[in-house]
């Protein structure tokens, strides 16, 4: 029977996850060219990030929030899920926040 590991352990192993593959996208950042940024930013602004439909924005309790018009998928700009899991730290979105915490 496997050993269901802790909530401590999942956000640990999470964590050493999401910051080896933060690494690496940096990297592939750094080698792109300003115009490329550029030309990049303006072709996905406001468009969702998984099937590149319309975003659409709504403010939800002193929160930005951005769900797409077509998969529904949500989205948070910077700093909403910091703000986010201040609100609910024991919780799911405390866990998360901490996950993604610089
Ligand atoms: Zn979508």
């Amino acid at each position: 029977m496997p050993i269901k590991p802790s909530t401590p352990e999942e956000e640990f192993f999470a964590r050493q996850e999401w910051e080896r593959k933060r690494a690496l996208a940096q990297t592939r950042e750094q080698a792109l060219k300003e115009e490329e940024r550029k030309a990049l930013r303006e072709r996905h602004w406001m468009r969702c990030p998984k099937c590149g439909m319309e975003l659409v924005e709504i403010a939800y309790q002193g929160h930005q929030i951005d769900q797409c018009s077509s998969c529904r998928g949500v989205w948070l700009d910077a700093g909403e899920l910091e703000a986010l899991s201040k609100a609910e730290d024991t919780g799911f979105l405390g866990s998360l926040g901490r996950l993604f915490k610089d």
